[in-house]
């Protein structure tokens, strides 16, 4: 199968570079790339790339005007390459458009998965995906979308409304990481100095119910610092 996508990656490590490329070639991806931000926005507005693969720190241009400047005319989607403990820098990268991001140093697989998330997204342009599917299975977990009803292996877990709300949620972007200031604004439709923990409380609730362990990741992983992010489902995994 030739999917032929073309993907961008900006990114001034030669090492990092030539990794992802090398990954993203042997995966039948077409490749361009840029070694700083001038080249990256001269490559991008002339080739219209599928997927922007970007590292924050750059040497020329902060990335996240580079952000900035794709989102005032394109929703194309873009991967951010990030260092390890940056996530205000992660968290800002996403809030300005970004669509997810991958911690450096990252596996193959991590990326690939991250890749084809993120491609998925622009050709359903996110949101309105749910009402094509009627369910979602994550492992052995069902979310039905029209009875709103969980269950596991067939068991229904008793949940709240906003419980329910907010694993519907997650779902619908399963693979993709959802800040908590996006999480609270979906909702709660507002923010106030108490909706941080409010979350957390409901997120608590919902990882007992759904039988996760204290630092157990089957269904629901926490990006700390950044947000959740449910794990793919099962007719998207290859
Ligand atoms: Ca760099």
């Amino acid at each position: 199968m030739h999917n032929k996508h073309k993907i961008l990656i900006i990114e001034d490590e030669i090492n990092i570079c030539n990794f992802v490329r090398a990954i993203l070639e042997t995966n039948d991806y077409q490749v361009l790339v840029a070694r700083n931000g001038e080249s990256g926005k001269t490559v991008f507005f002339s080739h219209h790339p599928d997927l922007v693969i970007l590292d924050l720190g750059l040497p020329d241009i902060d990335g996240c005007d580079f952000i900035r400047l794709v989102r005032e005319q394109s929703d194309i989607p873009i991967l951010v390459l990030s260092a390890r403990t940056n996530e205000a820098d992660k968290v800002k990268a996403l809030d300005l458009g970004a669509n997810d991001y991958v911690t450096k140093p990252f596996g193959t697989n991590e990326l690939l998965a991250r890749v084809r998330v993120s491609l998925r997204i622009s050709r359903h342009n996110g949101v309105g995906e749910r009402q094509f599917k009627k369910k979602a299975h994550i492992r052995n977990m069902e979310i039905d979308y029209e009875a709103r009803r969980v269950t596991i292996d067939k068991n229904e877990i008793k949940l709240t409304q906003t419980e329910y709300n907010i694993i519907e949620l997650l779902s619908v972007h399963a693979g993709r990481v959802l800040t908590y200031s996006e999480i609270i604004k979906k909702i709660w439709g507002y923010s106030d100095s108490g909706s941080i923990k409010k979350l957390q409380v409901n997120m608590a609730n919902i990882r007992k119910k759904l039988g996760e362990q204290p630092g157990e990741y089957l269904y629901i992983l926490n990006e700390l610092g950044v947000g959740y992010r449910m794990n793919e489902d099962n007719e998207n995994e290859e």
